[in-house]
């Protein structure tokens, strides 16, 4: 199942990618595996997948060791501060940073181990109360502030869109998302850069991806529906 279901999320970037005049290879699949056994992230690291996107640092720390080395991880998930210690150096790309407090301990920490952390910036770019990220007014000034910071490099940014039933209602955020990253790529501050667009889940992942992800984060669509058996959600 798992594989079939990658094979056709692949193709499914592909054909977004054809109709807007992009190559395949500009578009990177998380294949985000929260909740999931180890045993299906192994069936989908046998079908291919190498990068994947947890939102817990528990759950991540316990799957890493127990994967492949060669394995991308992906922090998509709200990040407390006296949690960031136990990922830095583990993950690939933290996609979840959206203040200055938060990226000035992922500094320190990133200093204390000698490294360079890539982060992106999250965005809430539609505005809604729920969720979290920087507003898209404040995005260029904590992307200076946090530029100034040792350790700690920004690829771009990441946003949440809202759950909605028509994946076009979802269009206008992914692409004010991708007009803000070229907004602030044009400030050309140092140590930021902008070619990151961390945007689209199961839902809206094609529409997405017309307007410019680079990265799209599918779980659903790929490991089957979500069941939180302890009966919090807490995304
Ligand atoms: C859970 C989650 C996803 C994947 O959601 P699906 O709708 O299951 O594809 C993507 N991004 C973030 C930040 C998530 O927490």
């Amino acid at each position: 199942m798992i594989y079939d279901n990658l094979g056709q999320v692949q193709r499914k970037i592909k054909e977004a990618c054809e109709r807007s005049g992009r190559s395949a290879g500009e578009v990177t699949l998380i294949s985000v595996s929260k909740t999931k056994p180890l045993q299906m992230l192994k069936e989908a690291y046998e079908a291919g997948a190498r990068d994947f996107g947890e939102n817990k640092v528990q759950e991540l720390t316990e799957k890493i060791p127990q994967m492949p080395g060669d394995v991308r991880w992906h922090m998509i998930g709200h990040l407390q501060r006296n949690k960031v210690k136990y990922i830095v150096g583990k993950v690939y790309l933290i996609h979840s940073v959206d203040s200055l407090r938060l990226a000035e301990e992922i500094s320190r920490e990133a200093v204390k181990q000698d490294m360079e952390v890539n982060i992106l910036l999250e965005i809430n770019v539609a505005g809604e109360e729920s969720k979290y990220g920087a507003a898209p007014e404040e995005a260029e000034s904590l992307a200076y502030s946090i530029s100034k910071l040792p350790g700690i490099h920004i690829c771009g940014l990441m946003a949440i869109a809202p759950y909605v039933e028509n994946a076009e209602d979802n269009r206008q955020y992914f692409r004010k998302l991708k007009q803000l990253s070229v907004d602030i790529e044009r400030k050309n501050i140092d140590n930021v850069s902008m070619d990151v667009l961390s945007m689209g889940m199961t839902g809206d992942y094609s529409v997405a991806v017309e307007e410019g992800a680079t990265y799209v984060r599918v779980g659903t669509g790929i490991f089957g529906e979500r069941d939180y058996v302890k009966g919090v959600v807490t995304e």
